[in-house]
């Protein structure tokens, strides 16, 4: 029992560590990862403008290639009516004439709104356009930073971590999902060791007959005000003695 406990103490002397090298990171793996999505999010806006851009250029070209094909077809309609034998050839000419000219109108105001568009999505690309320059070069220093404080602890975080990953495997799996679920919960701290007869997670006192108990370490035994896992301070010294 009183490896169960030292184990499980151990566990926690090093997660401890490696929190703290998690600490010195600060806000900075946050604030990288929210500029890359504000990032991603203004680079996917300005491809869709672009799309929109191009689409018109596109449909402006279709249009001029249709209005120039109907001018042509104009010259014939209006030679041809030089020709004309009777009023009602006349008539069907002049309503093709007519027909012609109303679609070459139509393109035009087509081609109008067009360019007026492609007007506006240029003015939002250049509006938008410096942003995306001014945030990566933000998280791109943000980011350097980080690696910087990374590669700083690097070799010590490696050591550490294989010393847990051994340490955790001879914890049993019921108190190892114990010990993470406490863990997570009291903010990386789930053990505890009663200092001056409180519990030193909550600083609450710790019955004296507990106590005993505690320090017999027969038994696994949790805080009553915090639910932390509870060590007699001769146990933690003793295990923190031999890091
Ligand atoms: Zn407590």
């Amino acid at each position: 029992m009183i490896t169960r406990l030292s184990v499980l103490y151990e566990l926690q002397l090093l997660d401890s560590q490696l929190d703290e090298l998690e600490e010195l990171r600060g806000d900075l793996p946050l604030a990288v990862e929210g500029l890359k999505n504000q990032i991603k999010g203004i680079s996917d806006q300005l491809e869709s403008k672009k799309e929109i851009k191009n689409e018109s250029m596109e449909k402006i070209k279709a249009n001029e290639e249709e209005i120039e094909r109907l001018n042509q077809n104009l010259t014939k309609f209006k030679a041809q009516l030089y020709q004309v034998r009777n009023n009602k050839e006349y008539d069907a000419l002049t309503k093709e004439i007519d027909h012609s000219e109303a679609d070459i109108e139509k393109l035009n105001a087509d081609n109008k709104a067009l360019d007026e568009l492609i007007q506006r999505t240029d003015n939002e690309i250049n509006e938008v356009a410096p942003q995306v320059e001014k945030l990566t070069l933000d998280m791109e220093i943000k980011q350097e930073d980080l690696e910087k404080i990374i590669k700083t602890n690097e070799q010590e975080e490696e050591k550490i971590k294989a010393k847990r990953d051994k340490i955790a495997e001879s914890v049993k799996k019921p108190d190892y999902n114990n010990y993470m679920r406490i863990r997570k919960a009291k903010n990386g701290q789930a053990i505890a060791a009663v200092i001056r007869s409180a519990c030193s997670g909550c600083h609450n006192v710790v019955p004296a007959q507990r106590q005993i108990e505690i320090k017999q370490n027969k038994r696994l035994f949790t805080c009553e005000s915090c639910g932390r896992i509870l060590i007699s301070a001769e146990l933690a010294e003793q295990v923190e003695s031999k890091k």
